[in-house]
């Protein structure tokens, strides 16, 4: 890429100095003829005037000839050289293009080359008026060396040869450190996915601009981070249910070993036999648990119009019996026949589940633990609030509730509850399934709201 670059800055540069240099040449050129044509004018002028005085007119050429530092001749008639400032070819004929047409009375100019120098040559006829007619009585031919010249051009183009590759060499250098800058963040950024593709999930890439690759690294960086929560998850999630799948298996484990030593009676049997049952349907529940879960991912939703208000009431009398086990008073305020499409099983299972945590979570220190569920039209939304005065849940852990395989371990209460940190999982999915809104306000010691909002 940056040969292309240094090619194509090297060819305009090349174009461009051939131009000027040609322009500058001409224009040198051109300046040199007018100054020649009006000398020889001048001396045709002056021989016209004194051509019968010798002496002044060679003197005369002479001094012309210095000034304008070129050999300056003077021709008759016939092209035979009377006056030549350097003398050496007076006496002789000239017979050259520039002669010929001042002879026929035009003046005329030309470059010659000659062995290895450029020559200008150029003449003017002298024009003599005789009795109102014009005689051409010879001409005056300059000609002038253009080395001076050719030097100059010369020494301007070594000029801007060394400026050229000044330009170019400081050209080449922005643009190395242009495009080492602009495929930073890109260099940056094929660092970080391979990292990523290592499993090196959660990194973060520096920023430093504010443009699109800027906005293009803080979007990587959000991946990043999610990638890595859902790792995270999904490890804390296999941990839970090792956990989980683990107590219930020692416990059988134990209560093998324990039946396998020594003579037992058959009511031992019995009862261990009995002990080892629960556990297997413990573990039945959970394994069951996680394939619901599993399925719910996958299932489609049924969508009717519903009356929610009795869908809620048909859950609480569902939940009841467990509620009225553990002192949990159950109301339910709110309006009659809201009409909602949903599936209905779904919701069923939803505030199934919402409920069932209310009770779980109860406080142990208060004497009258509740649970109020109010549905409420709210402009064009219906509002279902289900609020208990159980535990609640320490704000940092707010966020993490709805995260598969969550669970809040610390507490007392709390890690001694049976759960597998997937209910509210459900839920959300039952609620973003639906395009509904979920939020939870909750205080330690005091209690949960857990808000759902549903679009009428
Ligand atoms: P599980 O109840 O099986 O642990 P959930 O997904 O239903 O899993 O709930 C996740 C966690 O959220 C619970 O472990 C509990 O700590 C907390 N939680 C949920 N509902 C309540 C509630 N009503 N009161 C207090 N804590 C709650």
């Amino acid at each position: 890429m940056l040969i292309i670059y240094s090619l194509i800055i090297l060819a305009a540069f090349s174009v461009f100095s051939v131009i000027m240099l040609n322009n500058y040449k001409n224009t040198q050129v051109r300046n040199t003829e007018i100054r020649l044509f009006q000398t020889a004018n001048i001396v045709a002028d002056t021989y016209k005037a004194n051509r019968d005085e010798v002496i002044f007119t060679r003197m005369m050429v002479r001094s012309y000839g210095m000034q304008a530092n070129a050999r300056i001749l003077i021709v008759d008639s016939q092209g035979l050289v009377l006056v030549d400032n350097y003398n050496d070819f007076i006496g002789s004929k000239i017979d050259n293009k520039e002669i010929r047409n001042s002879l026929a009375g035009k003046s005329g100019s030309n470059v010659y080359k000659l062995e290895d120098k450029e020559v200008l040559q150029l003449s003017v006829p002298i024009i003599l008026n005789e009795f109102g007619t014009d005689k051409i009585i010879g001409a005056v031919l300059i000609s002038f060396d253009m080395t001076a010249i050719n030097n100059n051009v010369n020494e301007l183009r070594n000029d801007m040869i060394k400026v050229g590759a000044l330009g170019l060499f400081f050209s080449l250098l922005l643009t190395v450190v242009a495009t080492h800058n602009l495929t930073k963040p890109l260099r940056a950024l094929t660092i970080g996915v391979e990292k990523i593709s290592e499993g090196q999930l959660g990194y973060i890439i520096q920023k430093k601009s504010k443009d699109e690759l800027g906005r293009l690294i803080d979007t990587f960086n959000r991946m990043s981070s999610t990638l890595s929560k859902i790792e995270k998850n999904r490890k804390n999630y296999i941990n839970s249910i090792s956990h989980e799948l683990k107590t219930p298996l020692t416990s059988i484990k134990v209560l093998i070993e324990s039946l396998s030593i020594g003579n037992n009676d058959v009511d031992t049997y019995k009862e261990y036999l009995q002990d080892i049952y629960g556990e297997a349907e413990r573990m039945e529940r959970l394994v069951n648990y996680l394939m619901e879960s599993i399925k719910l991912e996958e299932s489609i939703f049924n969508l009717k119009e519903e009356n929610i208000s009795q869908i809620l009431k048909d859950t609480i009398k569902l939940i009841r019996p467990y509620s009225d086990k553990n002192n949990v008073h159950i109301k339910f305020t709110g309006a009659e026949n809201i009409i909602v499409k949903c599936d209905g099983d779904k919701v069923k299972e939803m505030i199934f589940n919402l409920l069932d945590n209310s009770i779980k979570y109860r406080d142990p220190c208060k004497e009258n633990s509740f649970v109020h569920i109010t549905l409420n039209k709210e402009n064009n939304r219906a509002i279902l609030k289900i609020e208990d005065n159980g535990i609640g849940i320490d704000e940092k852990n707010i966020k993490n509730i709805f995260n598969r395989g969550f669970r809040v371990l610390e507490g007392e209460l709390n890690g001694s509850v049976e759960g597998y940190g997937i209910g509210l999982t459900i839920v959300k999915n039952i609620i973003d399934k639906h395009g509904w809104d979920i939020s939870v306000e909750s205080t330690l010691k005091k209690g949960s709201i857990f808000k759902i909002q549903i679009p009428l």
